[in-house]
């Protein structure tokens, strides 16, 4: 290994997932490093929308709404995926945050240097060493970084979880897909709105109405006709409810369907080496929601490697993170613990069942 100045933590990215962790290492009084790629974080260019708990997370990293391009919302609107029926749901803790998730990535990113974390931006890891005693990155610009741990927090499609042995959850993203579309169109009324349908399997689309911009993110695990047509007949029908732009959305594009997968990974753990953030599919099932995932994942894996480090065996102790997360995160990722589709008829007519299905979607709530 190198002379780098050695961490007691190493950071793979510098998304959500990467700031937070190294806002909680810099609490719990461990010297941490963030190796990001971009000049800034780099993540979807479209509205995203937090909810309470994010938001809560958000506040306590000293991240403020503005900071973060965030205006509330109020209430949740659902409607049926034929369009054909809506509910408004009131409850004083349904509301969140619309964001521009690349301010709110910077400004999260920007908390972990004010806590002290040595951020490098322009510093994409090229190579990943896991040793007996410590860890160390390579970039592409040359430099190198040493840890004891590595938290690898490099996205979806994470290049550094084979380094660890270990699936990146875009590997195991299961069948359906997402889709995404977006119009640049100035919006006086922000706000989100969730439509939600059973076929052979469950859909739902997502409409966030942010600043100038509004974004239509629709998933399914429904495979008898690609999710990019399911979503073209869905803008279609909302364009002639009025419900968006008539103007042809930008290019739709295509992700993987991550939600729930951190429940489908056999580990998160490598030899030093911890995997974090939508790179371990730490994304809620039913709403796709990421950003608090991703930061609470990373303040669990500070919480587990800080445990190791002060432990006589590390690689232990670090074991102790998949009963970590799963006692803290498991019931917010997973699916309702009910049939959703049969209860879809129900939604509409039903205040408590709107309410329920809205508090799940929101809130990460059970049934
Ligand atoms: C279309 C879409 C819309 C979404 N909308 C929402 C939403 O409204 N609300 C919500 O809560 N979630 C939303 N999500 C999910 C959410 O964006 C992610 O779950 C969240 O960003 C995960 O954070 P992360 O830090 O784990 O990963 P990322 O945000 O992907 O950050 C990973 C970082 O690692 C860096 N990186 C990658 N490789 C390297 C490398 N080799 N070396 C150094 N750095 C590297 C990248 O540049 C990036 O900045 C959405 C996702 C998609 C795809």
């Amino acid at each position: 290994m190198s002379t780098a100045t050695r961490h007691a933590l190493l950071v793979i990215g510098g998304g959500p997932a990467g700031a937070a962790a190294a806002c909680a290492a810099r609490a719990a009084g461990l010297s941490v490093a963030v190796l990001e790629r971009g000049a800034t974080p780099q993540p979807d260019d479209c509205p995203g929308w937090l909810g309470p708990a994010a938001v809560r997370t958000c506040t306590s990293l000293g991240v403020a709404a503005d900071a973060a391009g965030a205006v509330e919302f109020r209430g949740l609107r659902l409607r049926s995926w034929d369009l054909k029926q809506c509910v408004d749901v009131h409850d004083p803790e349904l509301r969140g945050w619309i964001v521009e998730p690349a301010r709110l990535s910077a400004a999260l990113l920007e908390a972990a240097r004010r806590a002290g974390a040595e951020v490098r931006t322009g510093a994409e890891v090229t190579a990943l060493h896991l040793g007996e005693d410590a860890v160390a990155a390579d970039t592409r610009a040359g430099a190198a970084a040493e840890g004891q741990i590595a938290l690898l927090a490099d996205g979806a499609s994470s290049q550094t979880a084979g380094a660890a042995h270990l699936l990146p959850a875009q590997r195991i993203a299961g069948t359906g897909g997402g889709v995404l579309a977006t119009w640049d169109v100035a919006t006086d009324a922000p706000g989100v709105e969730v439509l939600i349908g059973a076929g052979r399997a469950l859909r739902v689309a997502t409409i966030v109405r942010g600043a100038g911009r509004i974004r239509l993110y629709a998933h399914t695990r429904d495979t008898t006709s690609p999710a990019g047509t399911q979503l073209m007949t869905l803008v279609a029908a909302a364009q002639a409810a009025g419900l968006l732009p008539d103007s042809p959305p930008g290019l739709p594009q295509s992700r993987p369907l991550l939600g729930g997968t951190a429940l489908e990974l056999e580990s998160h753990v490598g030899k030093r080496a911890l995997l974090i953030g939508s790179a371990g599919g730490f994304v809620a099932a039913l709403s796709q929601e990421g950003i608090y995932p991703a930061l609470r994942s990373g303040q669990l894996a500070v919480e587990t490697a800080a445990r190791a480090l002060a432990a006589p065996l590390l690689q232990d102790e670090l074991t102790s993170f998949g009963a970590a997360w799963r006692a803290d995160l498991a019931d917010y990722l997973r699916m309702p613990n009910t049939d959703l589709g049969l209860l879809i008829p129900l939604v509409f007519g039903n205040p408590q069942m709107s309410r329920r299905v809205a508090r799940a979607f929101l809130l990460g709530q059970t049934f």
